[in-house]
């Protein structure tokens, strides 16, 4: 009798609802950036996580990824070396050094991610969020409750729906991959499939593209989608265009046979599908709650986040739009401005947002492609800059890798709406052009510039 009184309490107990001012639902990008900004306001926070800490960008996006990009560019320094002088023979190259170094690098962030919440003074809750109805969470059984919920839950890849897909990697499992593969397919043509496609190529793995059109990066600027298909082209990447999936094999010798509308491709030890990616909104209870969600599951929510249900926001990936962690974030401590600090009517800006992919050579790209240019203003009232070159680096390499560029302005005032390019260090050069062009900058704004010199970046204030 006693035993069974005390279990009633401790059972009434844990299922009391806990009341935060702001829940977070997703400790990645978006979820920590406007918890602990929110924090900073003096309300009481929470934020939930089930798996590490830091998101989709820490652990299997941004960061391993940049770390394997810059491995993969001393894989393609190599190449120049000699022409440079250096009699430097290469020792080969050891995946499984780079590869714990990049985990001790990423569980180090973890770590330091946690202690930021807690120096925050954000309650850090482990575990799966389900909603209840538009009020109540629950997690392993706890139940919380915030004046304020937020949903930043992020994505994950999609693995295409075709016999046999299981035997296939995504971008997660790239990251786990214990050696190089020595014959890779990475189907997809968006920038995850160019990014990690360049980055195995250049460190040696036979690589084939497959892509479902006759290029890569169709939605970027047309100069673009050209110039990175011929560079993966010229790099020895095997583009296989208008290719569809249609099954994969695994063989009695452990290789791969892939089937697509292009043909039959065997012999691979790794098939990476970077076919796209899908909202985390399945299976966290939001048919429990007001919260519309579109016909892909991204969250419905209007230019100041607020999704259909009183109280409940959601930003970053989980809205499938504009997937990047720098948005996620600046939309994430926008809100807790708006929320929590009385800025009413502050709300993310998502034009203009700089890009860069992480290809070989990398690209940069922000604003309107000339195709969207044309669109909203008329192929007359736009003026074209462009330029192709070999850059400096390669004025003493056999290698050749040429720069393209590409200015779009408008107007009587040529306002510059779009900029685009590629070649070595455009990653680098985009973010102070980025400001100038939020900024509403003007070709004159450009050419009144005094050019850096000798950089590639000279160019675009010197275009004719
Ligand atoms: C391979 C790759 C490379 C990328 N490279 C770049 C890059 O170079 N630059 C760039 O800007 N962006 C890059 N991105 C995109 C970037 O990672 C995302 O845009 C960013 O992480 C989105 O942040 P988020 O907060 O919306 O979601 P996430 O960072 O994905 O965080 C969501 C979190 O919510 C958690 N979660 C989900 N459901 C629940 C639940 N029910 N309960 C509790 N927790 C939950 C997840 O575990 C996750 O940790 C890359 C992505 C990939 C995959």
């Amino acid at each position: 009798m006693h035993f069974c009184a005390f279990s009633l309490r401790r059972s009434l107990s844990t299922m009391a609802t806990k009341t935060f001012d702001y829940l977070v639902v997703g400790g990645g990008s978006g979820g920590i950036a406007s918890g602990r900004r929110a924090a900073e306001f003096g309300i009481s926070v929470g934020l939930v996580e089930f798996k590490r800490l830091g998101g989709t960008c820490v652990n299997v996006g941004c960061v391993p990824k940049k770390v394997m990009f810059n491995t993969a560019m001393h894989a393609e320094m190599i190449h120049d070396h000699k022409n440079y002088g250096f009699d430097v023979q290469s020792q080969g190259f050891k995946w499984s050094t780079i590869k714990e170094s990049r985990d001790a690098y990423v569980k180090r962030l973890n770590g330091i991610y946690e202690t930021n919440l807690g120096k925050s003074k954000v309650e850090y809750i482990d575990g799966y969020a389900k909603f209840v109805d538009n009020k109540v969470i629950e997690v392993n059984g706890q139940r919380y409750t915030g004046n304020h919920i937020m949903i930043a839950t992020g994505g994950k890849p999609v693995v295409p729906d075709i016999p046999g897909a299981e035997h296939g990697i995504t971008s997660d499992g790239f990251f786990d991959l214990a050696d190089l593969p020595k014959k890779t397919a990475v189907v997809g043509a968006g920038y995850i499939a160019v990014e990690l496609a360049g980055i195995l190529k250049e460190l040696g793995s036979d690589v084939s593209l497959f892509i479902r059109r006759e290029q890569a990066l169709r939605n970027f600027d047309e100069m673009i989608s050209e110039n990175v298909t011929k560079t993966l082209e010229e790099s020895g990447v095997n583009v296989v265009k208008k290719s569809t999936s249609k099954t994969l094999t695994k063989e009695s010798d452990g290789t791969m046979t892939y089937e697509t509308t292009a043909g039959v491709f065997k012999g691979f030890d790794c098939v990476l599908w970077a076919v796209g990616r899908t909202p985390n909104t399945e299976g966290m209870g939001l048919d429990k709650t007001g919260v519309q969600v579109d016909q892909r599951g991204n969250i419905v929510v209007d230019e100041f986040q607020n999704t259909s249900a009183k109280n409940i926001y959601a930003l970053g990936d989980v809205c499938g739009k504009a997937l990047l962690t720098p948005v996620a974030i600046k939309a994430g401590r926008k809100l807790a401005h708006r929320l929590f600090n009385n800025e009413t009517s502050l709300k993310m800006d998502y034009t203009y947002i700089p890009t860069v992919v992480f290809s070989h050579p990398p690209i940069g790209t922000v604003g309107l492609t000339q195709a969207e240019a044309e669109k909203e203003y008329g192929a007359d009232n736009i003026k074209v800059y462009q330029s192709s070159w070999v850059g400096m680096y390669f004025a003493v390499t056999e290698r050749k890798q040429r720069t393209v560029m590409k200015l779009i302005c408008t107007g009587s005032e040529q306002k510059v709406v779009g900029l685009h390019m590629q070649g070595m260090g455009c990653d680098e050069m985009l973010q102070g052009f980025g400001v100038a062009i939020k900024m509403g900058a003007t070709k004159a704004d450009f050419d009144d510039t005094v050019a850096i010199h000798p950089t590639s970046s000279e160019e675009l204030v010197t275009m004719r």
